[in-house]
């Protein structure tokens, strides 16, 4: 629970302050070459009340910014978290519902206007090479504009966007190699879960699923399962305050995880830390943390984090 806290990031500078008192106590915080910070918790395109933002995870790698899923709010959680937008080296989709590639376009737009000084790769599954050429054609004024009056560079020839339709390796450095998953998310056929295995740490980010054993079989020994994770008892509730609820109700059933199956894949998978994150409902306050983890606790014995927005693991 300390640990929770103190990894709790409100701001970057909330952070430098409990550095520094917990350096006066002798309690050198944790350093980790590789670094997990949620950006984003709210699964779902609305934008919520409850503070959490849409998603979007970060994994930092020798403070090279890994960026998994853009939300709306991605590039804003960013620069409170501390991480210079145009540091933004890698961006990854894990499939294209608008909660996870709304602000795709604008977060290397935003890279570019604070002065992105190198090429940005991006990942995805089929559709984002286009995507990226249809927020170029979006933006065109200004970016013909800008480059022309305030001498900037092409942002088109600094971003460079990478299609795959099949699990595998999606890159390598020297760094990291990330490969990803086909995971169970209809009626998205191409939806994924990315797995970086990092010199210090392994991280497997499931995107959205339902239960998905293959999931378990690629999460084999990860230090750390960031998990989606649906509460059905509170989707009742959600579903009132919306037009289509019928609908709505058999997508959220068909295509999310329910907490006893998010434990089963921790468990099956043998990961040491769990965390919780694109909570559906997620802005429900009456929720509680012991709410989300009851059933995941009946069948993964190991840490489980319930996730909150700029929370470092
Ligand atoms: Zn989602
Ligand atoms: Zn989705």
């Amino acid at each position: 629970m300390r640990n929770d806290r103190r990894n709790f990031l409100t701001s970057a500078a909330s952070f430098a302050v409990s550095y520094g008192v917990l350096t006066c106590l002798g309690i050198a915080p944790e350093k980790k070459s590789t670094r997990v910070i949620l950006l984003g918790t709210k699964g779902g395109p609305r934008v919520g009340e409850s503070g959490r933002s849409n998603p979007s995870t970060l994994i930092l790698i020798d403070d090279v910014p890994y960026v998994i899923d853009c939300g709306y709010g991605t590039s804003r959680q960013l620069v409170t978290a501390g991480v210079p937008i145009n540091k933004v080296r890698y961006i990854f989709i894990t499939h294209h519902h608008s909660d996870h590639n709304l602000e795709y376009g604008a977060l290397f737009y935003n890279a570019w206007a604070t002065g992105l000084p190198m090429r940005v790769d991006a990942y995805g599954p089929t559709g984002l090479e286009k995507m990226t050429q249809d927020f170029f054609s979006y933006m065109k004024f200004d970016i013909d504009t800008r480059i022309e009056d305030e001498g900037r560079p092409d942002l088109r020839k600094l971003v460079f966007a990478h299609d795959f339709n099949a699990a595998g390796v999606v890159m390598q450095n020297d760094d990291v190699k990330v490969t990803s998953c086909l995971v169970r998310h209809p009626p998205i056929k191409q939806a994924y879960a990315y797995r970086f295995d990092a010199r210090d740490r392994s991280v497997v980010i499931s995107g959205d699923t339902t239960y998905a054993p293959s999931l378990a079989e690629f999460a084999k020994g990860a230090d750390v399962l960031v998990h989606e994770v649906m509460y059905p008892p509170a989707i009742e509730a959600l579903l009132k305050r919306v037009p289509n609820a019928a609908r709505l109700r058999e997508h959220l059933l068909a295509s999310h995880t329910v907490p006893e199956d998010v434990g089963k894949i921790a468990a099956q998978a043998g990961v040491k830390t769990l965390v919780l994150s694109h909570f559906v409902p997620g802005d429900d306050p009456s929720i509680t943390d012991e709410q989300w983890t009851e059933g995941v606790r009946k069948y993964f014995k190991g840490r489980i984090i319930v996730g909150k927005d700029l929370m470092e693991i």
